[in-house]
């Protein structure tokens, strides 16, 4: 088989993937927007012949890993009748998330996958998705199969959040391949070890203990994190509040704390800025109306802790004028450090700051750690390895020599 990397062997984030049978049958593996360092992303048009062009055809199909928008933002760009697979609940966090940053949802039939079932292409491509540890829900790597070779294609994934017990077994499943693309986000930080999920549960006790009332700021969609403060909050005996973006993506997935769920001590929090005339009628009907009977006037009553985003300025100013809270307050700043880059962001904490809220960061990466990368690689033992979601080769060249194949993108490689 032949592989291209479209976009993405120098960058972290907006990677292509192109797979190329001997016969001819062609899939892509993600279709993502480039990240900028700041908070928004930016929609950046990419014409690939035969893919995004709808005149003709010459994909047989596109296979998304995960629900962030460097992996899957332009899938609405795919010609319609390339068959596109992602996992439902990919599908689903997506197109919430669309809804409420105002990007246009998938709107076009896709298909699904269930992890560890293969699904073959035109009978000549093989692929088995398998769920793998990342910041995003159900985020998958892909096994590929073909012309009697086995490329592994990891997507964005890591060892140390909430799934990681599965990552040795699942790697181990998969056996011997012939050759891997992985993402190399961390060479570029060259971290041995990152923090665990659970390691940050402990950390966040010692934050929520010294605090009375804790606003929280993170990706809505990192339901580990949600999980961690959860945990933290029942254990410190704080209300938890989840605003209205996060009460909506937990509440659509399974046993992750919501308030529509009979969880204890959850309440939804809805911002001003939901109730301005400005909010298109669909978005009231479908998010804000059915959500307002979560709202709890007792929510504030004792410590609490709550989701907010950098729009929620003057919800927290009134919290702390109407209802005299925030006194003893912090915000945990949990998500990359790059989003500080942002003028909005720093504006909105340098206002908390003004409001006397302390901020504490706690916060570990997505990514995997150069520990997870050298177990992958003795566990699958690929006689080439391709680096991609990176902007430092030269620390992939390092940590596994001469099977790194350092290609620019577009380059062909033959496997
Ligand atoms: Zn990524
Ligand atoms: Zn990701």
């Amino acid at each position: 088989m032949e592989v291209r990397i479209l976009k993405g062997t120098n960058q972290i984030g907006g990677c292509i993937t192109e797979i190329t049978s001997n016969k001819g049958t062609k899939i892509i593996i993600d279709f993502g927007e480039d990240l900028v360092g700041d908070y928004n992303i930016k929609k950046q048009k990419l014409e690939i012949n035969g893919l995004t062009n709808h005149k003709s055809k010459n994909y047989d199909a596109v296979f998304i890993t995960h629900c962030h928008g460097d992996h899957i933002g332009l899938v609405n760009d795919i010609n319609n009748e390339i068959d596109i697979y992602i996992e439902e609940k990919t599908k689903l966090i997506y197109n919430l998330t669309s809804d409420f940053i105002g990007k246009t949802p998938i709107l076009r039939k896709t298909k699904t996958f269930k992890f560890n079932r293969p699904i073959l292409i035109k009978k000549d491509i093989k692929i088995t998705p398998y769920l793998v540890d990342h910041s995003a829900f159900n985020s998958c790597m892909f096994l590929v199969e073909a012309d009697g070779k086995k490329l592994l294609h990891t997507g964005d994934y890591r060892n140390h959040g909430r799934k990681g017990k599965i990552f040795l077994e699942t790697i181990k499943k998969i056996g011997k391949v012939d050759a891997l693309i992985t993402e190399g986000t961390t060479f570029s930080k060259n971290v041995t070890k990152y923090k665990t999920e659970d390691e940050l549960f402990s950390d966040s006790i010692e934050i929520f203990q010294k605090y009375d009332d804790i606003l929280i700021l993170q990706s809505s969609t990192n339901v580990d994190r949600i999980v961690t403060f959860y945990k933290a909050a029942v254990k410190t005996k704080k209300n938890f509040i989840e605003d209205l973006f996060t009460g909506v993506i937990a509440s659509n997935l399974k046993n992750i704390p919501n308030p529509v769920a009979s969880y204890r001590n959850v309440s939804l929090f809805i911002s001003n800025k939901y109730y301005k005339k400005t909010n298109p009628p669909y978005f009231v009907s479908k998010y804000v109306e059915p959500m307002e009977i979560y709202k709890s006037n007792v929510a504030f009553a004792k410590d609490f802790c709550m989701f907010v985003k950098p729009s929620m300025l003057n919800d927290i100013k009134m919290l702390k004028n109407k209802k005299h809270k925030l006194k003893n307050a912090c915000i945990i700043y949990s998500m990359w450090e790059g989003y500080k880059k942002d003028l909005k962001m720093k504006r909105f904490l340098d206002e908390l700051s003004k409001l006397g809220i302390h901020e504490e960061f706690l916060h570990t990466s997505g990514h995997a750690d150069i520990k997870t990368m050298k177990l992958l690689e003795e566990v699958i033992n690929p006689q080439i390895i391709i680096p991609i979601h990176t902007d430092n080769k030269e620390v992939a060249k390092e940590i596994f020599k001469n099977k790194v194949i350092d290609i620019k993108d577009k380059e062909k490689v033959i496997i």
